[in-house]
């Protein structure tokens, strides 16, 4: 489906709207705070469209990237190339977290998601570029607007922004992240459409046949993806072997002991990509959704 859709009911620009949600939720012009939008930057496509509907909005943000440590040498370079983008630092890098930690990060314990990429934003109105078409969980779990608490049952999810929503979740008395995604709704093409038609080169990995930009040795990939990153840079492999090492010697230091019973996400799910709760035990997966 194009960015500029002709239907029966006339017709329907996608980008006018995803403009109009950045603006209707803007924190400063509807008075909630001082503070512009935090918009979280990953140097993937998704990102760049975002970047772009923002600088297009003319609304006040803040464009931030979270380095991981362990993001492709391309995407860093890429970042570093995009005027205007703060760059975070982390206080522990990978290889720090897994010895600090005990354990390598795992789908069922993706602390490094938490404490790496996602940091920041406290108390900030966030704007994501996630959208529904990645997968079905987050058709599922994700929303226009939500306010993301602590227990997932409790949290505010909203479809749309008629304005019984916006004042809903401007007013919401939840205590939780506040967090805008204006290309919910969009598919793979539309994004690819934005980016053409505004001569963004996007991240250089994608030209190589990437589909996703992710960390390297992200234990959400596929065994086989994270197998060919870690071939493709082999100091990044050295410098997990290393970190894994430190952590066995740590561990018999403190004499953590390995159990054999493993720990599981107690809402069942394959990959733990959604879930928000802490150290990959959400208590349920219901959500408030309007
Ligand atoms: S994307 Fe993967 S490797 Fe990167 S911080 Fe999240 S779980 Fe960790």
């Amino acid at each position: 489906m194009p960015l500029i859709e002709q239907t029966l009911e006339g017709k329907i620009n996608k980008v006018k709207i995803a403009i109009e949600r950045i603006k209707n939720f803007c924190p400063i012009t509807n008075g909630f705070m001082d503070e512009p939008y935090f918009v979280g930057y990953s140097g993937g496509k998704d990102s760049d469209a975002l970047r772009i509907l923002f600088e297009l909005s003319g609304v006040k943000h803040d464009l931030v990237h979270n380095h991981t440590t362990v993001d492709a040498p391309e995407t860093v370079n890429y970042i570093r190339s995009i005027p205007n983008v703060e760059i975070s630092y982390p206080k522990m890098s990978m290889w720090e977290l897994i010895v600090k930690k005990g354990i390598p990060p795992t789908r069922q314990m993706r602390y490094c998601c938490s404490e790496l990429k996602e940091r920041g934003g406290v108390g900030r109105f966030i704007s994501t570029g996630v959208r529904w078409s990645e997968s079905v969980k987050r058709k599922s779990l994700r929303g226009l607007a939500e306010v993301q608490t602590r227990k997932v049952e409790n949290k505010l999810t909203l479809l749309n922004d008629n304005a019984e929503n916006r004042r809903l979740f401007e007013t919401c008395q939840l205590k939780g992240r506040r967090v805008v995604n204006p290309i919910i709704d969009w598919n793979d093409e539309d994004v690819w459409e934005l980016l053409k038609h505004h001569g963004c080169k996007s991240n250089p990995l994608y030209e190589e046949g990437s589909d996703r930009i992710g960390c390297i040795g992200c234990p959400l990939a596929s065994k086989q993806k994270q197998i060919e990153s870690l071939e493709r840079y082999p100091k990044y492999k050295e410098a997990y072997l290393r970190a894994f090492e430190q952590m066995l010697k740590r561990r018999l230091e403190i004499g953590m002991m390995f159990e054999k019973k493993t720990s599981r996400c107690k809402c069942r799910c394959k990959e733990m990509e959604e879930c928000t709760g802490r150290d990959g035990f959400p208590a349920t997966r219901t959500s408030t959704r309007f």
